[in-house]
C-alpha cells in the first residue's frame, strides 16, 4: 500500500536552536509523540512498509528510538531489541565504538538478542553523522542477521549519515529530510 503523506509529522517536529549546545539544530519529536493522530500516523507509516518484511525484529536505538521501535515491533508481530549505550545491558554483550564530534560513543547488544539469518528492523529517531546507526548496524551483522532496512523519522542528509550507510551497504528509509 501507498505510505502516508508525512506532512502533519513534520508539522509537530519542533526544532531548538543552539541546544544542547550553540551551532546544533535540535530536532525534537516529543510534540509528535504527544499528539494521538501524529503518534498513530509515525507507527503507521512504519507498519506499512515493513508488513510483508516478515520482520522477526526491531531494534530500536536508545532511547528515543526504544519509543517508536518497540510499538512498531508490537505492530509486525515481531520482538524489540534495545539497542543500548554502554554499561547498561547486564547480560553478555557485543560492542561498537564510534567517533562522536567531541570525543567516542559506544553501543552495546545483548549476544542473544537475534538469531543468525534473521530479518532485523533498525530504528531511531533522526541520522545526522550516522555513527550511532552504522554502529548499531554494525552489532546487527555482528550477530549475523539480516538487517532490512535502517529506519528513522528524520534524516540530516548534509552531516552525510544516510550516505555513508548506504555506502555501508545498509538500506535507508526516512520519513523526511
Ligand atoms: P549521529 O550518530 O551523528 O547520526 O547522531 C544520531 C543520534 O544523535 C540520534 O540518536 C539522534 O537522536 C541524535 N541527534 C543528533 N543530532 C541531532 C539533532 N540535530 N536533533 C536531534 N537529535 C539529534
Amino acid at each position: 500500500p501507498p505510505l502516508p503523506d508525512p506532512a502533519p509529522l513534520v508539522a509537530r517536529i519542533r526544532t531548538i536552536p543552539d541546544w544542547p549546545k550553540p551551532g546544533v539544530l535540535f530536532r525534537d519529536i516529543t510534540p509528535l509523540l504527544l499528539d494521538p493522530q501524529a503518534f498513530r500516523l509515525l507507527v503507521d507509516t512504519f507498519v506499512i512498509r515493513y508488513m510483508h518484511e516478515k520482520i522477526d525484529r526491531v531494534a530500536g536505538i536508545d532511547a528515543r528510538g526504544f519509543i517508536i521501535g518497540s510499538v512498531v515491533a508490537h505492530q509486525l508481530n515481531a520482538g524489540f531489541i534495545p539497542i543500548r549505550k554502554a554499561g547498561k545491558l547486564p547480560f553478555t554483550t557485543l560492542r561498537e565504538r564510534y567517533t562522536l564530534e567531541y570525543g567516542e560513543a559506544e553501543v552495546e547488544i545483548h549476544t542473544d538478542a537475534i538469531e543468525p539469518g534473521a530479518r532485523a528492523l533498525l530504528i531511531d529517531d533522526l541520522i545526522a553523522t550516522g555513527g550511532t546507526m552504522v554502529a548499531a548496524a554494525n552489532l546487527l551483522t555482528r550477530l549475523g542477521a539480516n538487517v532490512v532496512e535502517t529506519a528513522a523519522i528524520i534524516d540530516l542528509p548534509a552531516l552525510g549519515g544516510s550516505a555513508r550507510l548506504r555506502e555501508a551497504g545498509f538500506s535507508v528509509f526516512t520519513l523526511c529530510s
